[in-house]
């Protein structure tokens, strides 16, 4: 087997510092090309310089090339309602969705009688208008939510080091993020989101975990959404989580999510 040529940026791995190799090429926005950096060290799959970020950013899709955003959302609560119900988390908690979006999540949670916030950059928060903002909100938080954000960042490891200096003592922060698998995963593999442009952080499970361990944080469970994992868990190093905790979770995840399945045909 070759090995691959080294990447012709310069800029290394922005999870890990290691080389970046040349991995495969891309079409973002339907006219900008690209080539995939593969880390050599984590393994990870990164667009470096992105100068199309702006533009990506800026441009109204339509319609909105995220079309699972709901589904997620409605999967994040149905765990949290797990972790609440198997003491991961206290039944009243304050949260933080960093990178909230139309904050649907927050709206979920409010209902629910949670003191619910949220941080985005780019505020369009529909459902939540009056919690969201793009500065951070005072305060420490039980439970902080980067749900679909990570891939997006620029500085993985400082935006993981800001989200763990605002966790409450036990708090949880969930990541949701589609880790890279250089085995099963090439060029039309769809979490690329060559449509929108903005996954420029594609992190392999081993990454995921090294650039949480740099930023203070360790990495306490992993749950699947169709099939992959999904949604991680980390909390700062001296807090742990209940054995006897994470495997009931686990447990009632496999079993309501096999039903939450079988009631979307019904
Ligand atoms: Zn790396």
């Amino acid at each position: 087997m070759t090995t691959p040529a080294p990447h012709p940026s310069s800029e290394p791995c922005r999870i890990c510092g290691g080389r970046l190799l040349s991995a495969f090429e891309g079409l973002l926005l339907g006219d900008t090309p690209v080539l995939y950096g593969l880390c050599e060290d984590c393994r990870s799959l990164l667009l470096p310089e992105p100068t199309w970020l702006e533009r990506a950013y800026n441009t109204a899709f339509s319609p909105d090339p995220d079309s699972g955003e709901l589904q997620r959302t409605l999967f994040v609560q149905r765990v949290l309602r797990r972790f609440r119900h198997h003491g991961l988390l206290q039944p009243q908690f304050r949260s933080l969705d960093f990178g909230c979006g139309k904050a649907a999540l927050i709206r979920l949670l409010l209902d629910q009688g949670c003191d619910a916030w949220g941080q985005d950059a780019y505020p369009r928060a529909a459902y939540a208008v009056e919690r969201v903002s793009a500065a951070w909100p005072e305060g420490a938080f039980d439970l902080i939510t980067a749900i679909e954000v990570i891939e997006h960042t620029l500085d993985p490891v400082g935006t993981l080091l800001d989200l763990r200096s605002r966790l409450a003592p036990g708090g949880l922060l969930v990541v949701t993020t589609e880790c890279f698998d250089e085995k099963a995963h090439g060029p039309d593999w769809i979490y690329l989101a060559q449509e929108h442009g903005q996954h420029i952080t594609l992190f392999s499970a081993a990454g995921l975990r090294a650039a949480a361990s740099k930023a203070g944080l360790a990495h306490r469970l992993a749950l699947p959404w169709a099939g992959k994992d999904f949604l991680h868990v980390f909390t700062r190093p001296e807090h742990s989580l209940p054995a006897w905790g994470r495997l009931r979770v686990r447990m009632s995840h496999r079993r309501r999510e096999r039903r939450a399945r079988k009631d979307a045909c019904a």
